[in-house]
């Protein structure tokens, strides 16, 4: 017990506002324990992959933010926004002003393929161009040239199947999104006719779920083109279709798009599967992409894999978007396995270089388990992190120590830092959906760290506690 009578109030902080931070907040403050939650987050804006990474043509998954903004309003709750865990607070600060830390930083950059000519320009990772039209105000300056006729998009998951629909859509489909306007100008007025998706296994294989593959069929102004013969399953992948019903559903469809005779729409979005990237090539910068036919075969763990033939092929293109799957980076201090990518952990738990639990520090969502999963995934994945926070609690292993806001605040205000709180926040989001209201948009997002830190300013924010 507290001096005041009260059982002493456990300080948390969670550092990353996406899902899985907003997910380990509300499993904290609807627990069996009193605490208070500190979210702290580099943006002036919270929500991670629901703001910057979620398709802007896909508002029932972006409208997850509701949620977010109930656990916000949650008594005990605070928005710290604009200011970076591990640089304005570092790890030791964290851990010695909370009773906890909640690492949910999600993974900051994209995995790469390894192929001579990657870094030629017109090659890109597809993280930034999403970040891009999502728009994220490191990205804003990026320049991505859309005047070719031809773009090729690596990897066969969800998020390149994200950019080949965005690259896709007519002004009339992305007119009513929250894309930024400089994204939709330069899309619908781009001169691209065709976009290949390249998958390096088979149909079977592919890691893009039904519903987003059936949605390629539906759109206005492009044509899905599927050759019949990517689509003739070797023994393995037939039986491997057995009790998996996504990939069952994807063949399905995929059929149906193979049957399908061309629409005339002004772009194609064609699906090739089989085939890896060996090379790009250029004078300069990307004009093709040398690729290699591939066959399936078992590895030694039963997993299907790609092995290369010798059938070989050029694609010549303007543009490249490599999507093939996104890295957690190391935090500074906090301990990290390289090899996944991910932070050091079990199941939440936070290890040191011995293997043992570090004492109050642990971490949920993509940095956790790595980049894979759905929204949703991360609420099992972050509820799992403060159960075992909550044990420590029970059993005595992580005791309150009389942390204060009134601590974390001097320190931030010592250094300097320009906090965001959720009232900031709050006229931000106003701002952004008012300016949206008046052209039938969810909202017109500002884009630039002035303008954003701008808006919270008028409110009264950032400021000094
Ligand atoms: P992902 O689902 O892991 O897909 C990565 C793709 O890249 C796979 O097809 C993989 O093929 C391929 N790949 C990996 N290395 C490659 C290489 N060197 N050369 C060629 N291809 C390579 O990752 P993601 O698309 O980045 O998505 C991340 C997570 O976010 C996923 O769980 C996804 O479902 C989720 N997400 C969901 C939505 C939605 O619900 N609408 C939207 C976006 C993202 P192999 O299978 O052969 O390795």
């Amino acid at each position: 017990m507290s001096s005041n009578g009260n059982p002493p109030v456990l300080r948390v902080a969670v550092v990353g506002s996406g899902p899985a931070g907003f997910y380990a907040a509300g499993a904290l403050l609807g627990g069996d324990v009193p605490v208070e939650v500190d979210m702290i987050e580099r943006l002036p804006a919270p929500w991670g992959l629901v703001r910057f990474g979620v398709a802007p043509d896909h508002p029932k998954i972006k409208s997850v933010s509701r949620a977010f903004e109930k656990i916000a309003e949650r008594p005990g709750f605070r928005f710290l926004g604009n200011v970076e865990g591990c640089r304005d607070l570092h790890h030791a600060d964290l851990v010695e002003l909370y009773d906890a830390v909640v690492y949910c930083v999600g993974a900051q950059t994209d995995r790469r393929m390894g192929i001579p000519g990657e870094d030629l320009p017109g090659s890109w990772p597809a993280t930034e161009f999403v970040a891009w039209y999502n728009g994220h105000p490191d990205y804003q300056d990026l320049d991505f040239d859309l005047a070719v006729e031809r773009v090729v998009v690596v990897g066969a998951g969800n998020v390149a199947v994200d950019v080949a629909r965005m690259l896709a859509l007519t002004p009339e489909e992305l007119g009513p999104t929250d894309t930024t306007d400089a994204a939709i100008a330069a899309i619908t007025g781009a001169s691209i006719t065709e976009i290949v998706m390249l998958a390096r296994r088979g149909p079977v294989q592919a890691a893009f779920t039904t519903p987003e593959l059936i949605e390629l069929g539906e759109l206005a102004g492009c044509d899905v083109v599927v050759d019949p013969a990517d689509l003739e399953l070797d023994p393995a992948s037939e039986a491997a279709l057995e009790g998996d019903t996504n990939a069952t559903r994807n063949l399905e469809v995929l059929r149906g798009y193979a049957a399908r005779p061309l629409q005339g729409h002004p772009r194609r979005l064609q699906l090739r599967f089989l085939v890896s990237p060996v090379e790009l090539t250029g004078d300069g910068r990307v004009e093709a992409v040398e690729v290699v036919r591939n066959r399936l075969e078992a590895d030694e763990s039963g997993r299907i894999a790609a092995v290369p033939t010798d059938e070989r092929e050029t694609i010549p293109c303007g543009l490249v978007f490599r999507s093939v799957g996104y890295r957690g980076v190391a935090l500074p201090e906090v301990p990290f396995d390289e090899r996944r990518g991910t932070i050091r952990n079990e199941r939440g738990r936070v290890l040191d270089e011995t293997g043992s639990p570090l004492a109050g520090v642990y971490c949920a969502g993509w940095i956790k388990r790595g980049p894979s999963g759905v929204i949703g995934t991360n609420k099992k994945d972050a509820t799992e992190t403060v159960e075992l926070l909550l044990e420590d609690v029970h059993a005595g292993r992580l005791v309150p120590k009389g942390a204060t806001a009134a601590a974390v605040d001097a320190l931030l205000e010592e250094r300097g830092v320009r906090v965001v709180t959720q009232s900031g926040w709050a006229a931000i989001d106003e701002a952004e959906v008012a300016a949206g209201e008046k052209l039938g948009r969810p909202r017109l997002k500002l884009c630039s760290w002035d303008a954003l830190l701008g808006a919270a300013e008028a409110a009264g924010e950032p400021s000094p506690f």
